[in-house]
C-alpha cells in the first residue's frame, strides 16, 4: 500500500475507495479511527495506517429528526428520522457513523450490542461526491 500523510484528507479520500482505515501507533499501539497523526497515549508520532475489517457492533445511537442540510436533501426530517451511532470496530476503534437498516422511527427496536458492517455512501450521487461512513446490521 502507498504511503499517505495520516490526516483527515487522506482518510477520506480511503472513504471513496471504500476503505476505512485507522492509525495505529507503533510505539504503545493504541489504534484510531478517524486516524490521529499524533498518539494522545503516549504522544508519540509514529503512526502506521492499518485497514479495518469493517465489522463492528452498536454501542450507543441517536435517531435524529432534525439534521444537517445534506441530511434534509437526502430527505430526512422530522417524519423521516435517520440514525447516528458509535461503532466500536472487532479492532477496538470505536467511530461515529450512520447507521441504515434500522428504523429510525422506533429506536426502541434498536438492540445496542447489534453485529455491523460497514457501508460506503457516496452522495451526492451526481456531482463532486463526499464519501460518508455508515454501517448496516450485518
Ligand atoms: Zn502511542
Amino acid at each position: 500500500m502507498e504511503e499517505r500523510p495520516i490526516s483527515d484528507i487522506s482518510y477520506e479520500q480511503y472513504l471513496r475507495e471504500e476503505k476505512l482505515m485507522g492509525s495505529r501507533c507503533t510505539h504503545c499501539n493504541a489504534l484510531y479511527v478517524p486516524p490521529r497523526p499524533i498518539c494522545v497515549e503516549c504522544r508519540c508520532g509514529d503512526m502506521a495506517w492499518e485497514e479495518m475489517s469493517g465489522k463492528g457492533k452498536l454501542r450507543a445511537f441517536t435517531c435524529i429528526a432534525i439534521g444537517p442540510s445534506f441530511m434534509r436533501a437526502e430527505g430526512y426530517d422530522r417524519n423521516n428520522p435517520y440514525c447516528s451511532g458509535v461503532v466500536e470496530l472487532d479492532e477496538g476503534a470505536r467511530v461515529d457513523a450512520r447507521i441504515e437498516g434500522v428504523d429510525a422511527k422506533n429506536p426502541e427496536s434498536i438492540k445496542i450490542g447489534t453485529p455491523l458492517r460497514v457501508k460506503f455512501l457516496h452522495r451526492p450521487e451526481d456531482g463532486p461526491s463526499r464519501t460518508y461512513l455508515a454501517f448496516k446490521p450485518s
